[in-house]
């Protein structure tokens, strides 16, 4: 039995939602009541209908029809899924326009109008929202409509499209009838349509003749009334209002609300309702229906693309059933290159939209993706919104339409949104293994970048896989929007039908995520969970690896690179730097991390941690004399062993500052407790207490006295080199000997010492005085004057409110974030993961204050410190290095207080490079 529950009840607290005067706005016949901007009341899809046919430099041809407001979404679920009174009387005046201008009449037995109901929010949700066509065919319409096109097989066609998707969405989504997979009605009449197929010996649909379509309305009704336990309604005002409602009732819709939820789109928004009188793709074959974009989206490369499919509606475009033709030369593809072009087909059809393509990307001087109908040789545009892109895409757009003299520089700089100038940075396969491994299919390249992951066949797989920390590659026929949850949590889809504008394709490339559709040679087998393609057999778990960019699917798991190499990233680079005051350092402690950031253009090290030296790779004998240092019971033993440690630390900040040649690198002083590097295996216990000089139990207890039960707050950062002066003092000397030697060797270099996990003006005055007299040491030794900075890191509140203070002796600021959440909120950066989630997830807090600055309280500290900082010293330089520094928001957010630069990881300098320019030219500062 079917059960309720699909749909989320409507509040029981409703209030009346306010409206605006006007609920419906008209459009059609080179006339519209709305426009482009109007896009929160009338919907993306309403506000550029309004915009082509009524805008007098567009006028395009657009079948008449009417947008019911987002406002009465918002109405209908405030009102227990009622509209105002004034709506009906509305609809119907609007309804007697288009009347007019089309000539025809909705239910009129002799000439009738149809009429197209569709969704539209503010922002574009594909395929998350329901689609009611032909609307106000009824067995009193049919006959007259027969008569009218002398087209039957057209007619009854449409009635069993009508009759499918209607008892689908109207009667069995919008009532709340929730039933189990391939158990749905559509399924049913699906099935009864196979059935009738493979009697008829009929491959595709269009084989089938006006007759057996007719037979097949009549069985379709009967299954709906045995299985809904109602009749498939045969007035044209009760589907017109039915169709109404059911848009409104998919916004609250199971995959609607999963998919806003992903997105961040408020619920308030609502959706606008599009009734258009229909025109048809289906009336033979000088009838067609296809979808394209100005530019390619994929790639981003300045050509019309998009493909198109004769005697078909739009459904079948998107469903995938049939491969569609490409409309140019230039849109073919590997699946498509035997069918003939709309150019070749319909040459003067092609000639005007193409002349439409040139004239709304002038007007909305983007890229557009549009849809569009031709009925019996005549052009119709159904839609057009400003189309999805990924990173690539969208960069390389950006530089040609600035190129182009279409858009400005500014403009160009704010057309790629930080993500997507990430997937710049994503991995892709090594060419190289790519180069040696054997293709297993080909598809075409849905998602950008590589992917690597583990064959699974259903999105709850892919979501459960996901949990337990596999990575999947999700394998399909195709994907539809119930998948959406599990295609988030793959890292990569694969669909074996499809085109560019399938489900599978426009989903993955709105998310950048590397995804193959339209891959011919996947046969998948449900029932073994295992799929065939070229000759090879595919289990699930087994890994594959996709290219996402060629559309090419292998076997294994192929080694991934990064591919930061485009120079597009360079040329678009540069031209934030031409925008942004805020300026972009890294946090980088390697010369290899140096020189990537470098590459990506920091202007600066914000942080290098001196720690680092002491892990990872080489780092043994380092490590090795850090431990005796660690061990040591006197100072003189200390001493020792800091001797021993001081060439190791010296080459090793002299390799970084000599890539950072001319910039500044700021070095800091080690931060972390001491016993975090204290071994823990027993042989490296013993050879440590073997170069000491003492015994196992005697290292033990030395070790044991380190333990602190709450190291953050304990003995670290300057408290180390307060308590151990001579810790500060090597590594003084190792920083400023590294530099004097290295402008001996003619490098300029720019050391400046930086001091951790301050509270203390004594601190930092103690600290101050060691580096200075090491200074005067070096300076005696080499001869050579070095400019270096001191200065502190602010991580503490109260160095936040002592800012003043600190300010007379550190010459320049940087805010190490994460401490200073982790110690504003009293949330261990450590062990905060589990509770923020749920935090976040509840909204008890709007962010994870670890990953983007919390403005109202973290970020009052610091403007107290900015203001109070520089009111002792103007020009102190400031800076942050926590981890926040490379997040968009935080970005601006450091723009907007004044700081000199942000320091991030080495790839996200991009990221803080685009995000600083986008910050200058929402609000710009005069300090550049
Ligand atoms: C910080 O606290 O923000 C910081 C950069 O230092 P660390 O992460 O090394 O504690
Ligand atoms: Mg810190």
């Amino acid at each position: 039995m079917p059960k309720t529950a699909v749909m989320k009840k409507p509040s029981k607290t409703a209030k009346p939602a306010k409206l605006s005067k006007k609920l419906v706005y008209f459009f059609g016949g080179g006339k519209a009541d709305g426009k482009e901007s109007m896009k929160n009341l009338l919907g993306g899809k309403g506000a550029n209908l309004a915009e082509m046919a009524g805008h007098p430099a567009l006028k395009l041809p657009v079948p008449p029809g009417f947008t019911i407001t987002t406002e009465i979404c918002t109405y209908y679920w405030a009102n227990r899924r009622t509209y105002p009174k004034q709506l009906r009387l509305d609809v119907e005046k609007n309804l007697a326009r288009v009347e007019e201008l089309t000539g025809k009449k909705f239910g009129d037995p002799s000439n009738p109008l149809l009429v197209s109901v569709r969704s539209g929010a503010r922002s574009s949700m594909p395929g998350m929202m329901e689609t009611i066509l032909n609307c106000g065919l009824t067995e009193s319409t049919i006959p007259g409509l027969v008569k009218l096109t002398n087209n039957p097989r057209f007619v009854y066609d449409s009635y069993r499209r009508l009759i499918m998707m209607y008892s689908d969405v109207v009667m069995e989504k919008a009532a709340g009838i929730e039933v189990a997979d391939n158990k749905g009605i559509r399924k049913q009449l699906e099935h009864i349509m196979e059935d009738m197929k493979q009697k008829r010996g009929a491959k595709s649909d269009t084989e089938l003749s006006a007759d057996d379509l007719k037979e097949l309305s009549v069985l379709f009704k009967a299954k709906i009334k045995e299985q809904l336990g109602k009749e498939f309604p045969d007035n044209h005002m009760d589907q017109l209002w039915g169709s109404i409602g059911a848009v409104f009732a998919s916004w609250m819709g199971n995959k609607a609300v999963k998919y806003r939820e992903i997105e961040k789109i408020p619920a308030e928004w609502g959706t606008a309702v599009n009734v258009q009188s229909m025109v048809f793709g289906n009336m033979g074959d000088s009838s067609s229906t296809g979808v394209a974009f100005t530019r390619n989206p994929g790639t981003g490369e300045n050509y019309f693309y998009g493909e198109f499919l004769e005697n078909a509606q739009g459904e079948d475009v998107v469903a995938g059933i049939r491969t569609p033709h490409p409309i140019n030369e230039a849109s073919r593809s590997e699946q498509s290159k035997h069918l003939k072009s709309m150019e070749q087909l319909a040459p003067a059809c092609y000639k005007e939209l193409a002349a439409i393509r040139a004239k709304l990307e002038k007007h909305y001087r983007n890229m557009l993706d549009i849809e569009f109908t031709v009925e019996n040789g005549r052009l119709w545009m159904l839609q057009c919104r400003v189309g999805k892109r990924n990173g690539p895409a969208a960069v390389r757009m950006a530089l040609d339409m600035y190129r182009e003299k279409l858009i400005s520089r500014d403009e160009a700089v704010n057309r790629v949104t930080p993500a997507q100038l990430d997937e710049l940075l994503h991995p892709i396969i090594d060419p190289k293994a790519e180069a040696k491994a054997h293709v297993l299919g080909k598809g075409l390249p849905a998602g950008p970048g590589g992917a690597v992951g583990q064959v699974v066949f259903t999105a709850a797989d892919a979501v459960k896989w996901n949990k337990e920390g596999k990575k999947v590659i999700l394998v399909r026929e195709e994907t539809n929007p119930e998948d959406v949850e599990g295609m988030r949590a793959a890292e990569a889809i694969l669909t074996a039908r499809g085109g560019m504008t399938s489900h599978a394709a426009l989903v993955a490339r709105g998310w950048g995520k590397c995804c193959v559709v339209g891959c011919a040679a996947v046969e998948i087998e449900h029932g073994a969970k295992q799929f065939h393609i070229g000759g090879e057999t595919i289990k699930e778990g087994d890994w594959i690896s996709l290219n996402g960019s060629k559309g090419l699917a292998y076997k294994g798991k192929l080694a991934m690179i990064d591919a930061s190499e485009s120079p597009m990233l360079g040329e678009f680079l540069r031209l934030c730097n031409q925008v942004r005051a805020l300026k972009v350092w890294t946090n980088a402690d390697t010369p290899a991390d140096s020189m990537v950031a470098r590459k990506f253009g920091a202007e600066g090290t914000g942080l290098f941690r001196i720690e680092h030296m002491f892990y990872g790779k080489g780092s043994d004998q380092a490590l090795f004399q850090l431990r005796k240092m660690i061990m040591s019971d006197t100072a003189e033993e200390r001493k020792a062993a800091l001797n021993d440690l001081f060439p190791f630390m010296k080459n090793d900040i002299k390799a970084t500052l000599k890539v950072m040649e001319g910039l500044h690198v700021t070095i800091r002083l080690m931060d972390p407790p001491l016993h975090e590097f204290v071994p823990t295996q027993k042989e490296k216990l013993e050879e440590l207490g073997k170069s000491l000089g003492i015994s196992l139990e005697e290292l033990q207890a030395r070790a044991n006295s380190l333990h602190e039960s709450n190291p953050m707050m304990g003995h670290r950062g300057v408290r180390l080199g307060v308590t151990y002066p001579e810790i500060t003092e090597t590594q003084a000397r190792a920083i400023l000997e590294a530099a004097a030697e290295l402008i001996q060797e003619g490098v300029k270099v720019y050391p400046d010492i930086m001091i951790p996990v301050v509270s203390l003006e004594n601190e930092v005055k103690n600290q101050t005085a060691i580096i200075h007299r090491v200074y005067a040491e070096v300076y005696k030794k080499h001869g050579v004057k070095v400019n270096y900075m001191v200065g502190t890191m602010i991580e503490i509140p109260r160095a936040c409110l002592m800012a003043g203070k600190l300010a007379e002796t550190m010459e320049f600021f940087s805010f190490g974030t994460n401490d200073l959440t982790q110690m504003t909120f009293g949330y261990s950066r450590d062990d905060s993961g589990y509770f923020l989630k749920e935090y976040v997830e509840h909204k008890i807090i709007p962010v994870d204050p670890f990953q983007t600055i919390d403005q109202d309280g973290v970020g009052e500290l610091i403007k107290i410190t900015v203001e109070r900082g520089r009111r002792t010293r103007k020009d102190l330089k400031i800076g942050i290095c926590g981890e926040q520094g490379g997040e968009p928001a935080s970005v601006e957010f450091c723009h907007k207080s004044g700081l000199n630069y942000v320091s991030c990881s080495p790839f996200r300098v991009p990221i803080a490079i685009l995000s600083a320019a986008q910050a200058q030219l929402k609000a710009p500062r005069k300090n550049k």
